[in-house]
């Protein structure tokens, strides 16, 4: 009874969700104006929104022109709906918990395709995920605790950012990206160097008075990415030999969680700032879009650490076997990662239990 309400719920929340996806990277409210047929411009009627079977009924045709309707809109109600039944099953309680699954799942879909449309994954959404999770996990502790959510959330963010520096520094052959004003990519890696050596808030604190140095000359002070990715190796180096106050995987955790601060609060900065000539000039090569980091933000704060971990390796996973199957396009990694998140969300737990003590660790 409860996973037959929850598909009809999740197909009308799947058709909201076509608008969300057509109509919120064009910049255009998802409220208003009313839904129109994009070939004739008339006004759809409540007969025409019934999810999936007003499709079927007008044979994927708009009962007005005869234009046809693409077959990708059924297709997100039933997808959002089947979702949303298998939510239900897998956590049969009608209560906020299922609320926030269901939340959590219309997020990832929304994200994810728009990030196959337009190659973005748009603010309002990773960084309202991101504050649903932390909220989530602060009130009703759903699905993990409020110090895994908000520690998930940084780490996250921070593994990725990283991962995106290393990658970039690879790609260009050791030089340094563009110096971001006031805040910019490197004040991530020079937090990570930091915190490395010395712990996550003198990361952060050195961060900030980068910042403030920059701010106080009016341009960007050259932070090499070489040196700073360099500087954190090393410290996570000299930490495993036992010289340093902190041990090795509190040397790997603090750079974790001082980067994805940084990144997640630089890229808050970058969100809310009106509008400028961003992107245009953007023809360095980058490994990873930073959108990817948002997004792990939000997932990290949805499922804690050791999750998010699975969440990435499912990505990992389904992208490199899609992206055999599909070679003809390329595909962004936002949905691979939604993919992720949502197995992680009911399984990842487990998983890291098993595979702990497989290792003999727990
Ligand atoms: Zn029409």
């Amino acid at each position: 009874m409860l996973v037959f309400f929850a598909f009809v719920v999740g197909a009308v929340v799947g058709s909201f969700l076509n608008v969300v996806v057509y109509r919120l990277p064009a910049g255009e409210s998802v409220v208003h104006p009313p839904s129109r047929c994009p070939s004739c411009g008339h006004r759809l009627g409540p007969l025409d929104m019934v999810p999936i079977l007003s499709w079927l009924a007008f044979r994927g045709r708009c009962r007005y022109c005869g234009a046809p309707v693409s077959a990708r809109y059924p297709l997100v109600e039933a997808l959002t709906g089947g979702l949303f039944a298998l939510a239900a099953w897998l956590h049969p309680v009608p209560d906020v918990g299922l609320l926030l699954a269901w939340g959590f799942t219309a997020l990832l879909i929304a994200l994810s395709f728009i990030d196959i449309d337009h190659y973005i994954l748009p603010d309002s959404l990773t960084y309202g995920g991101l504050a649903l999770g932390l909220l989530g996990a602060a009130i009703w502790a759903f699905p993990v605790g409020w110090s895994e959510a908000w520690q998930g959330a940084l780490a996250a963010a921070g593994l990725l950012a990283l991962i995106g520096g290393f990658a970039n520094l690879v790609l260009r052959r050791g030089a340094s990206g563009r110096p971001g004003f006031p805040v910019g990519l490197e004040h991530v890696y020079l937090a990570a160097a930091v915190a490395a050596w010395f712990g996550w808030g003198w990361g952060v604190l050195a961060a900030a008075a980068a910042v403030a140095v920059n701010l106080a000359r009016r341009r960007p002070l050259p932070l090499p990415d070489a040196l700073t990715l360099g500087a954190a190796v090393l410290g996570v180096l000299v930490a495993s030999y036992g010289v340093l106050p902190l041990g090795v995987l509190e040397s790997v955790w603090a750079m974790l969680l001082a980067a994805g601060a940084v990144a997640l609060a630089g890229g808050l900065y970058w969100a809310l700032l009106p509008e400028e000539e961003e992107e245009e000039e953007d023809e360095e090569p980058v490994a990873m879009g930073f959108g990817d980091v948002k997004l792990a933000g939000m997932l990290g704060a949805w499922l804690g650490f050791g999750p998010f971990l699975v969440a990435l390796a499912v990505a990992v996973f389904a992208g490199a076997v899609l992206g055999l199957l599909f070679r003809r396009r390329k595909l962004p990694f936002g949905p691979y990662l939604a993919l992720g998140g949502w197995v992680a969300l009911w399984w990842g737990a487990s998983w890291v239990q098993a595979y702990l003590a497989y290792l003999g660790l727990s």
